[in-house]
């Protein structure tokens, strides 16, 4: 796959077979206003296709698709080990669908496309199949009650949910809801990011031809603002899961609780810590430094965009990084050797640009980077920026900027690393890189975050649960601990006579 060129894929391109439709009831369907709207190449800025732009009747019509469906019990009382049948066969299909897949999601992300075909794509296929495959291995519990008594304690789904996703991992987050939601029993509408949705139905078609009975997936592209909120509210949905912004998640825990109370579990933003002491293997901590900020353009939630450095090495480690930095430099997202795209859209790039400045306005200093780029292209490209001097009051410390610019912190004890890292309201994911045992794991310990490396960055499977503390959310993605956020637990209390 990846012996092909940036030609070859172009041609592959020209001949993908591009669905924009939404999936209702186990077809594709055009919205019932026949409203569309283009989704566009962030590499080029032109237009790929035009999708479906669904409105509230088009979600009420999924929804009760999705009811029906529930209430059928095709899914929802099929036995687990047929459930799991259906999604083995899905996974296998995305499998061999691969290569198109992966050409998808880099047109319509514009993430390099060795990252989609090593990455985004075989993380899908495995979250589905693991948790397809976990599914009829996963025990209910009969609890210690006195004699002449028996309580079974089971977990139910939750009904029909809706999923809300984002658009910088727009596959490998749509896999990671759909795939303990539907293994659970659930009926799901997903809402996929507006800028790109075409991953999303690309795979519902092939969960039908799994076997997946009609309607237990709906696919509805449309705006968050609109769309999205009238799911978030809707009467008839039982839970709600989330990947996206702090501010859109606090939105949905108040349409929550406007409407139903439906179960609502929220992955949101981060800014995550990445401490590095004097006696790691620095190589190694300055190669993964850069790879936790600039992979994908910065543009993930567990990006290590606070690189806090013990100080008695910050001039030879910010030599290292700087280095590691001019390997990052955007490129053609569909030629094999580019390691990062550019940034979603030019929403995207002018936040990142108005970071950069708000950063030198601060005082820090402008280490490395710092400028837009390949602007010819019609993209919306972005530098890999260093920050040095940088102190954690700093608004370029705080918020999440969502791009490829890496602040650097200094520190002299551990207690102070430790202090630094925790003074945000996020809580999700961080690392810290010492050869000293002692000093990482307490370090590791003392870190308020939802996922710690301790000497590597980005390290875990779908074995380990995935999300955040603090205001980095509340729900938990992957392991066997998702199929909690979209389950309820039933007591049954039988009293022999
Ligand atoms: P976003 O603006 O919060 O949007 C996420 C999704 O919510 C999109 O589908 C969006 O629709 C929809 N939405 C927007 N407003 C809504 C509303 N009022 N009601 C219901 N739905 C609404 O986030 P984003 O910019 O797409 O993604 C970047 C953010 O996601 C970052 O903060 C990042 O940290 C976070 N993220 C977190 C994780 C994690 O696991 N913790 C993983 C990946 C990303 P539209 O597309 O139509 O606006």
């Amino acid at each position: 796959m990846l012996d092909r060129t940036a030609k070859d894929w172009q041609a592959l391109a020209g001949q993908l077979e591009i669905e924009g439709r939404a999936f209702i009831n186990g077809r594709y369907t055009d919205a019932l206003s026949g409203a569309t709207r283009p989704t566009v190449n962030p590499a080029n800025g032109k237009a790929i296709a035009e999708v479906a732009l669904c409105g509230i009747e088009d979600a009420d019509l999924a929804v009760q698709g999705a009811r029906a469906a529930f209430d059928s019990g095709a899914w929802s009382r099929m036995a687990p080990m047929d459930r799991k049948m259906v999604l083995v066969r899905w996974a296998e299909l995305i499998e061999k669908h691969a290569d198109e897949l992966a050409l998808l999601e880099t047109l319509d992300v514009g993430k390099p496309i060795s990252d989609t075909v090593n990455v985004d794509v075989p993380s899908a296929v495995r979250t589905i199949r693991w948790s397809g495959e976990a599914i009829d291995k996963v025990y209910d519990e009969i609890p210690p009650t006195p004699p002449d008594t028996l309580a079974l304690v089971q977990r139910l789904p939750l009904g029909v949910v809706t999923a809300i996703v984002p658009w910088n991992f727009p596959l490998s987050t749509t896999a990671w809801k759909l795939a303990p939601s539907l293994a659970t029993g659930n009926s799901v509408v997903l809402k996929p990011a507006s800028n790109t949705p075409l991953s999303a139905l690309f795979i519902a078609r092939l969960a039908a031809e799994a076997g997946l009975p009609d309607g237990v997936l709906q696919v509805l592209p449309g705006p968050g603002g609109s769309l999205g909120k009238h799911l978030a509210t809707h009467m008839d949905i039982d839970g709600m899961t989330f990947t996206g912004s702090t501010p859109v998640g606090m939105k949905l825990m108040q349409y929550s609780g406007q409407s139903n109370l439906k179960r609502t579990f929220l992955e949101l933003g981060g800014k995550s810590p990445n401490i590095v002491f004097a006696d790691a293997d620095l190589e190694k901590a300055a190669t993964m430094a850069a790879v936790a900020v600039f992979y994908n353009g910065g543009q993930t939630c567990t990006a290590g965009t606070r690189l806090i450095v013990e100080e008695k090495i910050m001039d030879r480690f910010l030599e290292m990084v700087t280095a590691k930095a001019q390997g990052w430099m955007p490129g053609d997202p569909l030629d094999p050797a580019t390691a990062m795209g550019p940034m979603i859209d030019a929403g995207q790039c002018d936040t990142v640009a108005e970071y950069v400045d708000i950063g030198r306005g601060e005082g820090a200093e402008m280490l490395f980077g710092g400028q837009r780029v390949l602007q010819e292209t019609g993209g919306h490209y972005f530098q890999p920026s260093i920050f040095a001097g940088v102190n954690n009051a700093m608004r370029i410390a705080q918020e999440e900027i969502f791009g490829p610019v890496l602040s650097v912190i200094g520190f002299k004890t551990a207690d102070e690393a430790v202090r630094i890292a925790n003074d945000s309201i996020y809580g999700l994911a961080g690392a810290v890189w010492s050869n000293n045992i002692n000093t990482a794991h307490k370090v590791a310990e003392a870190v308020r975050v939802g996922t710690m490396g301790i000497n590597n960055y980005f390290g875990g499977d779908i074995t380990v649960p995935f999300g955040g503390f603090k205001q980095s959310g509340n729900g938990r993605d992957k392991s066997i601990h998702a199929f909690h956020d979209y389950t309820e637990l039933k007591t049954t209390w039988i009293e022999f006579a």
